[in-house]
């Protein structure tokens, strides 16, 4: 068992790069405008090369979450959890959820991404935006 490590696409390295100072940036498209993840050299909907590499918003909805209680690496101990973010953006992310969690499902709650060290690099995670009291 090996701990989770960085899967390098060949557009991957500036996204990485971004996460590791802390505020994410992924490809905007110069025609349509759409962002894209995970990193690719044409966007998906107009196949146009032109891109920026743009900062996100850091907060999002979670779509889906789940509880590992298997152990897969060394650096996640069970039981931990794995949620599916939609990016203000649009994007859809996977991250863990650290912190105060909702009670009962978690879809739909609000998240932002913070950044943290982990195995030896930063990475992403999420925290629970708390509904305001009315
Ligand atoms: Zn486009």
């Amino acid at each position: 068992m090996g701990i989770s490590k960085i899967v390098m696409g060949l557009d991957d390295k500036p996204m990485w790069a971004s996460i590791e100072r802390g505020a994410m940036e992924l490809q905007k498209c110069g025609e349509c405008g759409e962002f894209r993840y995970p990193p690719a050299p044409v966007c998906p909907h107009d196949l146009s090369a032109d891109a920026t590499w743009t900062p996100v918003s850091d907060k999002g909805t979670i779509l889906s979450w789940v509880i590992f209680h298997k152990q897969y690496f060394e650096d996640h101990v069970p039981p931990y959890n794995s949620v599916a973010i939609q990016l203000e953006e649009g994007p859809i992310v996977v991250s863990q959820l650290q912190g105060d969690e909702p009670e009962g499902s978690w879809i739909g709650q609000r998240v932002e991404l913070i950044y943290a060290e982990h195995a030896g690099r930063t990475q992403h995670f999420a925290r629970w935006l708390k509904p305001q009291a009315a």
